[in-house]
């Protein structure tokens, strides 16, 4: 079965001198002909415009412990509304997710997810909070801002699970209408975002971390975490790059195998 997305027209792009639209939400600065498709694969160019073109739709809803996502001091013991989308703007060669953000199946966005219909449902749920997750929020921003200010409507929280890779504007106007967030910080060094996530390390998790600190909504106050995938980061590239706090003094290479 075939279920045709919803398309919305987006507010973070511009228009190029020789016909282009380029898109302004993320470092990649997508260059778009009419009918072509960023490299997050959701957001084109339709009519000379830049669209979101997967806007009310889910590829999937879950109830978790709200530490799965994992944060710890935010809303402890309680459950979670989970949902994600399909597609995403980095390209992790060790991504888990791999079947939802590289989908180029239109069938992955299997079910209608209206912001007010996912914040009802969450209610219905006993879930104080919903996850933007499985997938990267950044991709579906007007999606994700309009579920959070459902949610917000009936006093439930919005949470964040991202890589934070988005350009300075949007990401203000994002983190301003979330209460908490997970920015996975992929690795220490740019030349690992650069080969196995073709990105880049500067813009994305650290200047997040700042922003969230600055600008979530939450009346408790900023809940953020930034957590380290483990895959190939070193325990010594962990110890050179944060506080030593915040590493476990036990852990070594072999500990995360
Ligand atoms: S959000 Fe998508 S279309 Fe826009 S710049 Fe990033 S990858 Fe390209």
């Amino acid at each position: 079965m075939t279920i045709s997305t919803t398309v919305v027209p987006t507010r973070y792009w511009h228009r190029l001198e020789d016909g282009r639209v380029q898109c302004d939400l993320c470092p990649r600065a997508c260059k778009l002909h009419d009918g072509q498709r960023g490299m997050c694969f959701v957001r084109a160019c339709e009519d000379g415009e830049v669209v979101l073109t997967t806007y009310g739709r889910s590829s999937g809803f879950c109830v978790d412990p709200v530490e799965k996502k994992p944060l710890n001091h935010f809303l402890p013991g309680t459950p979670i509304f989970s949902f994600g989308t399909a597609g995403c703007n980095l390209a992790c060669r060790f991504c888990q997710n791999w079947d939802i953000s590289k989908s180029r199946e239109i069938d992955t966005l299997a079910d209608a997810a209206s912001p007010e219909g996912i914040a009802a449902a969450a209610e219905r749920l006993g879930c104080r909070s919903v996850a933007f997750t499985y997938n990267d929020p950044v991709i579906f921003h007007e999606y994700a801002i309009d579920v959070a200010q459902a949610c917000h409507e009936r006093g439930i929280r919005s949470v964040a699970v991202t890589a934070g890779y988005m350009c300075a504007e949007p990401r203000v106007e994002f983190y301003r209408h979330m209460d908490a967030a997970n920015v996975d910080l992929k690795a220490f060094t740019d030349r690992f975002y650069h080969e196995l996530c073709a990105a880049r390390l500067e813009p994305s998790s650290c200047r997040s971390s700042r922003t969230i600190s600055r600008t979530c909504s939450s009346t408790e106050g900023p809940s953020s975490c930034l957590g380290v995938v483990a895959i190939l980061n070193t325990i010594d590239e962990c110890r050179r790059a944060v506080p030593p706090r915040a590493v476990n003094p036990e852990l070594s290479d072999d500990s995360r195998r």
